[in-house]
């Protein structure tokens, strides 16, 4: 590879939602299996300045990094398939670029200047890019909403004059466009592509490869006809139909032929190393001869990228444990206990507010009782020390998330901060440390004295009720290094019931499952 820095854009166009951020993150993959190493960002043209106050129902789940910023859930599949960790830098938002310049104007920074869309934020959007893309030899951005998309006009900018500053032979842009399938008529159609291409030109971009994604697989000829009228090579089309996985992706991509175009933009000619992909493919759609039925408490049952993170660490430890998963959902503000008994193990993920929260308490408790697989995750560590202090006679016991005037506040907000919970951005975020107790369930599953986990979360576990926690059956068994945080419970003479107060899903790696979800997949398997 050259020794200057390259750089790929990939953007959009026709419809979002048709998998650039897993085009990008593929892309990425493609270049570090040839032995690049690759840094990634995605910037989203909202108005937000970080994704933490975004409904997870219309935006899917919010990812944490390590350094604790709140993403876009592309962040997760960014670092699944990359296998890095990302921080603040390969999160930008437009909110977050326009607060800054106004603090600055405000701060007098300009020297008078008139303060603009053009050059300031689209300057802003260059320097974030250039310092997210910093040490790696190819920095990949992605562009969230689709070209033409009034408020990401300055992202299209900053990216098309970025070649201005780094040369233009350093950047390279990829177009991810749809092609429909006209059921009446039986054929694609390709103008709405060439339309976005055109708009893409528009601009003053014009792309080094097309990526074009179909439901069914299409015939070459439409590859050739969007060749034609984009003025663009024919092997610079790639044509992309639905995978069966997105794991399937970098293979079916590199398939396409992508690999000779970027091979001519990056001067590496090392034949890519996807096996990694190929086992996961072949984990993937092995057909096993026993599966478990793993019960997740949800709240948010009508959008699966809410919980994407949890799921894809169900998947990992169920292909590491070469068992079939049997995902069920279970809506939180309607469990029994016939449901439950079903179940081979329960799951409770994170969650905000009062809906659904008893189902949730019940779903741990039920899980406590009659010793069924439990895995709680921040909440579901929340509900399972409700659901214990609860047996051990505390009948009021909650958290003041969901009862302020409670007595028994066994999850409370700490001393420090109060006051601070209703706005955004005060939250625990990012890396904690916390040690293990000699021992326990969680030391074991780890094989560490000391983890270090993603966290999101307002609430702790009040231990003034150490006792009551206790005697209700669980034991702490995992806190800060100076003991004053609560990081993880667990329970005695169970086949395997653990809680974390962090979330440990966003550490999860298709190829290297977590450990304590891996633990609720062998105890349910060997229920
Ligand atoms: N609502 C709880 C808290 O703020 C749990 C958060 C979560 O599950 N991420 O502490």
């Amino acid at each position: 590879m050259g020794n200057k820095q390259k750089y790929i854009f990939v953007t959009g166009g026709v419809l979002s939602g048709v998998g650039k951020g897993i085009t990008a993150a593929s892309i990425g993959a493609i270049l570090q299996a040839k032995g690049a190493e690759v840094s990634i960002q995605k910037c989203d043209p909202y108005l937000n300045v970080d994704a933490g106050l975004l409904n997870p129902r219309e935006h899917g789940e919010c990812y944490v990094t390590k350094d604790g910023a709140e993403t876009d859930l592309d962040l997760g599949h960014y670092e699944r398939f990359l296998d890095i960790e990302l921080t603040q830098k390969s999160a930008t938002l437009s909110g977050r670029l326009l607060s800054q310049l106004i603090a600055d104007e405000r701060a007098g920074k300009f020297n008078g200047q008139t303060v603009q869309l053009v050059p300031h934020l689209t300057g802003a959007i260059k320097d974030a890019i250039e310092e997210a893309g910093q040490g790696s030899d190819v920095h990949i951005v992605e562009i969230g909403g689709t070209v033409g998309d009034y408020e990401g006009l300055s992202f299209v900018e900053a990216i098309r004059d970025f070649a201005t500053r780094v040369g233009r032979e350093n950047c390279f842009y990829v177009h991810v466009v749809y092609v429909p399938f006209i059921q009446t008529s039986k054929e694609f159609k390709s103008k709405p592509a060439q339309n976005a291409l055109n708009d893409l030109r528009g601009f003053g971009i014009v792309p080094d490869c097309v990526v074009v994604r179909t439901d069914e697989p299409a015939p070459g000829d439409i590859g050739a006809k969007i060749a034609r009228f984009s003025g663009m090579a024919e092997d610079a089309v790639i044509l992309l139909s639905n995978a069966k996985t997105v794991y399937e992706v970098p293979l079916t991509i590199y398939a396409s032929g992508i690999g000779r175009v970027l091979e001519r933009f990056t001067d590496n000619h090392i034949k890519p190393d996807l096996s990694k992909w190929t086992k996961l493919v072949e984990a993937q759609n092995k057909v096993y001869k026993d599966s478990v039925k793993i019960g997740m408490i949800a709240k948010y049952l009508d959008n699966e990228d809410t919980y994407i993170s949890v799921i894809e660490a169900l998947k990992a430890a169920a292909w590491q444990e070469n068992v079939g998963l049997d995902l069920q959902w279970i809506d939180a503000e309607d469990t029994t206990d016939e449901e439950l008994a079903k179940l081979d193990g329960i799951l409770v993920p994170g969650g905000f507010g009062k809906r659904g929260i008893e189902g949730k308490v019940a779903a741990a408790s039920y899980a406590l009782e009659n010793k069924k697989p439990y895995l709680g995750l921040c909440l579901g560590l929340q509900v399972a020390v409700i659901a214990a202090a609860r047996k051990a006679g505390l009948e009021d016991a909650n958290s003041t998330e969901f009862d302020e005037d409670t007595k028994h506040n066994v999850v409370y907000i700490m001393e420090g901060q109060q006051g601070k919970e209703s706005t955004g951005g005060t939250l625990r975020l990012g890396d904690y440390e916390a040690k293990l107790k000699a021992g326990s369930v969680v030391e074991k599953a780890y094989a560490t004295e000391t983890t270090i986990e993603r966290h999101r979360h307002r609430y702790e576990v009040n231990q003034k009720f150490t006792s009551e926690i206790e005697k209700g059956g669980l034991v702490i068994s995992g806190t800060s290094p100076d003991g004053k945080l609560v990081e993880y419970v667990e329970a005695k003479d169970h086949p395997y019931f653990a809680a974390t107060q962090a979330h440990p899903e966003f550490k999860s790696r298709p190829n290297r499952a977590h450990p304590l979800f891996v633990g609720l997949i062998r105890a349910a398997y060997n229920k």
